[in-house]
């Protein structure tokens, strides 16, 4: 039994899975800031000026993020609803374009996965943000 060649495209466009780590960290997080009420905004704008460059820093983090808010860094904040029971779906988790960790999502975006929380059989959606 001969075993063929792996195409020599993987290698070169880096579509094989390597080995890695995963480092866990557990994070703070808050919705959009246009999705807090109004009276939270002002120390949320004081947390982004005190973190960051003033651009989303809160809900786009470097690396996956389960669960959390997703991040509305390109679009105004929108709600995804169920296909099956319009159900608001949640965000399962995010896959972020960043340097740090090396990943580049499309145009160096994010790949959203959200998911009913009403009925978990229900289809999920997929975002490319
Ligand atoms: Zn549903």
């Amino acid at each position: 039994m001969t075993t063929p060649p792996s195409p020599s495209r993987y290698d070169e466009d880096g579509y094989l899975p390597q080995a890695c780590t995963l480092t866990a960290r557990h994070l703070t997080d808050f919705p959009y800031r246009e999705e807090l009420p109004a009276d939270l905004r002002p120390q949320l704008e004081e947390l982004v000026r005190a973190t960051g460059d003033g651009s989303d820093v809160i809900t786009r983090v470097a690396g996956w993020k389960l669960g959390g808010w997703p991040t509305w860094h390109l679009t105004y904040p929108a709600v995804f609803a169920c296909g099956d029971c319009g159900t608001d779906l949640t965000l399962l988790f995010t896959v972020a374009s960043d340097a740090e960790t090396g990943v580049v999502v499309g145009r160096s975006g994010d790949l959203r996965i959200f998911t009913c929380p009403a009925d978990h059989r229900h289809p999920f959606q997929v975002d490319l943000h």
